[in-house]
């Protein structure tokens, strides 16, 4: 399949860090990808773009096939590659790629998949509806690693080791759980009856090795989740930061009026507005309030490949006067990219969108930032301004001078695009 067909197929996390693909066999095959935002959590919207490349299915189909031999699947197990080719429609088997999870469905008749990305825990969230009796166990979950096949629950080993802090003179014993060539590390199943309908959902949480584009197709006994790079089905990935959040409200204003956490939200949320347009795959590290730890963030930005990765920020000091944005950057290189250059194109562009004062960028080294530091994929930092500095304060204070910023930033990535060398390896 190409790139563009794939794309169509794909999941598209547009609205948060959750999309919902919904399938339904009772439609024709492979016609029935639907797109739907969850409205979890906050406020959200899928833009048109994206609509336009999903397949929507508005009106009602009447010519629905009458299925009324709903317990007579014959579907089994898949324990074996064999089992695969036996079982498992041709057509289907013929798009999968390397990496694919295979679910029995538990009865045939009407029943729906939804399938929410939930990328920064390296999970999905799969809804069965419909279902007519209450059977989803891990057993009818199977995952292909290459020529090796899972089923049922991922098996792994114990693993404790020594973690020795040099520094601090500690050392603590540390478990770890080795899954070997599994690509899932975990199924949870919790099914619940519709006392209306008679009938079940299934939520299954499956956490897998890293993150993947998801592709869903299905033919009458299986549901199959095929696992991509998202480099094999997006020409441009970006992963968007906004920094702190939740329990970390990251720097204070004077008198504590405002929190770090929710200027850099709110900016990331101007610039989603501006990014939703554009035919770009955006993984936000955060869309609402929430605590997110750093290694999470950082693990997305080089799991996706992305091509920048951007962080926000705010400023503060323990005198009032220092002033102004600042871009920070480690001295490193990465597929042709380096991140003084994707540095300065930014400390540029924000300048020229916004009234404070530049103060140009900054090389930070080893282990000041931990995201810069474990990052792989060219990474900057944009310090936006200084929260313990009043008339900064005020900008910032102020939503259109927040949406200037946004205004910046997004007019960095466009010129980045155009102007920094484009990798082309794996894609
Ligand atoms: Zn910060």
């Amino acid at each position: 399949m190409d790139k563009a067909l794939l794309k169509k197929a794909a999941i598209q996390s547009v609205a948060l860090m959750i999309t919902v693909v919904t399938l339904s066999y009772a439609l024709e095959h492979y016609q029935t990808v639907t797109i739907a935002a969850s409205n979890l959590e906050s406020k959200a919207t899928i833009n048109t773009s994206t609509q336009h490349d999903i397949t929507l299915l508005n009106e009602d189909l009447t010519e629905a096939p009458e299925n009324s031999s709903e317990d007579k699947v014959t579907n089994t197990v898949i324990t074996t590659l064999e089992d695969l080719t036996t079982k498992v429609d041709d057509s289907i088997l013929e798009k999968l790629g390397d990496n694919y999870i295979i679910i029995q469905k538990p009865s045939a008749k009407n029943m729906t998949l939804q399938l929410e990305d939930l990328y920064i825990n390296k999970s999905i969230r799969v809804t069965l509806t419909g279902m007519t009796n209450a059977v989803l166990t891990s057993g009818m979950v199977s995952r292909v690693k290459g020529n090796e096949l899972f089923t049922g629950d991922p098996a792994f080993n114990e693993i404790i080791s020594t973690k020795v802090d040099e520094k601090k003179g500690t050392s603590e014993e540390v478990t770890t759980k080795d899954f070997g060539r599994d690509l899932c590390h975990g199924i949870t199943i919790i099914t619940q009856e519709d006392e209306g309908t008679k009938q079940y959902t299934a939520q299954v949480l499956i956490e897998l090795d890293s993150i993947y584009a998801y592709v869903v197709y299905e033919d009458v006994n299986y549901y199959l989740i095929d696992l991509k790079k998202p480099s094999e089905v997006y020409d441009k990935i970006l992963v968007i930061d906004a920094g702190h959040g939740g329990k970390d409200g990251g720097a204070l204003s004077k008198g504590e009026k405002y929190y770090e956490k929710n200027i850099n939200l709110d900016i990331l949320l101007h610039l989603k507005e501006l990014l939703d347009k554009e035919n770009i795959k955006v993984y936000y590290t955060r869309t609402a309030d929430d605590t997110v730890f750093l290694r999470p963030r950082v693990t997305l930005a080089n799991a996706v490949d992305c091509d920048y990765f951007i962080s926000i920020h705010c400023n503060a000091n323990e005198v009032t006067w220092p002033n102004g944005t600042e871009v920070l950057y480690y001295d490193n290189e990465y597929k042709g990219v380096s991140a003084v250059e994707l540095a300065n194109l930014f400390s540029d562009e924000v300048g020229k969108a916004v009234s404070l004062k530049q103060r140009g960028i900054v090389e930070k080294q080893m282990e000041d930032i931990f995201i810069m530091d474990k990052s792989v994929v060219p990474t900057i930092l944009i310090e936006v301004g200084y929260l313990t500095n009043s008339s900064d304060m005020a900008y910032l204070s102020k939503s259109e001078n927040r949406k200037a910023v946004a205004q910046g930033i997004y007019n960095g990535i466009m010129r980045a695009y155009n102007e920094l060398p484009v990798a082309e390896e794996g894609k």
